[in-house]
């Protein structure tokens, strides 16, 4: 790779999203000498509070996405749902990494699975519902009705067994652009974490074994303890929709087992996971700091795992015990300073670092 295309520490790097990924991206890069200007439409932004600047505007405002870019030299994303045309606005004035294609992909269900199968990449059985002939026609059951945008941790989206409850739930759902996917039998959810360098190269991280609970992740263990070949295939997954992409910057494939050893894609997020947080204390290299490493041209850091660990989202009012947490050896407690704690929001987490 050519020195012109390395930004140096002392560059600035642009963050569209103001929350807890942008705010232990912010972290991440400080540590390493860049800074970070976070554009948010948010007054209070935890990521603005940790970072150089905040920009403070909404996703269609072109002048304050414009008057953003450029006071940075590369821009990157903390969530997927940020809107094409801010992405495309701010490529007019610097790069951004990962780009745009991931976030058209990323912000479509059945655009995603397509993907997926595209690159040979597994999923469960799956069919569009656009209208009351699919509702009539469909065979993907017992499943899971999902919106096709705006659904995330579980939201926009019923179990259903029967066409009865399928045609209910899909009214229920405003009769919008749905998937249905059939419902996977899973013995566990695991997640491959894949990093993409300016250069081509790959990392993925060790793959993480999810537990999840009304749709919301709630633990992270790494090493999951699955056999060599289950790992192999997430990995290769992970490698393969990172390259799929052509992206610089990490994609975070979430994936089932199923109880015969298959391994199957659910969806896609290209910026840091939630199920990467316990690369911060027990991994040679963080998530947060690969993707500083992977947009600046930086070579990729080790993945190695230091000691086994268990992530623990602390979700609303679970972050009130923080005594406890910052009272125990083995507990690294991350508190992203947000203000009020409602349920099912992300205050923070907690990484078990266990002694070998
Ligand atoms: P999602 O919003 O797609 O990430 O789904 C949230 C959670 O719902 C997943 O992590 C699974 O625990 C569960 N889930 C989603 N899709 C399926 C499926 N097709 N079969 C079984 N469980 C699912």
């Amino acid at each position: 790779m050519g020195a012109d295309k390395i930004l140096p520490p002392g560059s600035t790097i642009g963050i569209l999203g103001g929350g807890q990924l942008g705010r232990m991206t912010a972290t991440a890069a400080a540590r390493l000498g860049y800074r970070c200007i976070v554009f948010a439409p948010e007054a209070h932004s935890v990521a603005a509070d940790v970072a150089a600047g905040h920009v403070r505007g909404t996703y269609d405002d072109t002048t304050a996405l414009a008057r953003f870019a450029l006071q940075t030299d590369v821009i990157t994303y903390e969530f997927e749902n940020v809107p094409e045309a801010a992405v495309t606005e701010c490529l007019r004035h610097r790069p951004v990494r990962p780009g745009v294609r991931p976030i058209h992909i990323a912000q479509h269900r059945l655009r995603e699975k397509e993907f997926f199968r595209g690159l040979g990449i597994g999923t469960a059985d799956y069919q569009p519902i656009r209208s009351a002939a699919d509702v009539a026609g469909a065979t993907a059951l017992p499943g899971i009705l999902k919106t096709c945008t705006e659904g995330y941790d579980g939201k926009g989206q019923a179990r259903v067994v029967t066409r009865d409850e399928l045609a209910a739930a899909w009214e229920k759902l405003g009769r919008r652009e749905c998937i249905l996917e059939a419902l996977v039998d899973f013995q566990c959810e695991v997640s491959a974490i894949v990093a993409r360098g300016l250069d081509g190269t790959t990392r993925c991280f060790p793959i993480g074994l999810n537990d999840h609970r009304d749709g919301i992740l709630r633990t992270t263990t790494v090493p999951s303890g699955l056999p060599a070949g289950t790992l192999a295939t997430a990995e290769r997954f992970g490698v393969d929709l990172a390259r799929g992409l052509d992206l610089v910057g990490l994609v975070a494939l979430e994936m089932f087992v199923t109880r015969d050893g298959q391994v199957l894609a659910n969806e896609m997020a290209p910026r840091p996971h939630n199920s990467g947080h316990w690369t911060i204390d027990a991994c040679a290299t963080s998530q947060f700091e690969q993707l500083v490493r992977a947009i600046c041209g930086l070579p990729l850091g080790p993945v190695d795992v230091l000691a086994p660990s268990r992530m623990e989202n602390l979700i609303g009012d679970e972050a009130n015990d923080w005594q406890h947490y910052v009272a125990e050896p083995a507990a690294r407690l991350h508190l992203y300073g947000k203000g009020k704690a409602r349920p099912g929001r992300k205050m923070g987490h907690v990484t078990y670092v266990l002694q070998t």
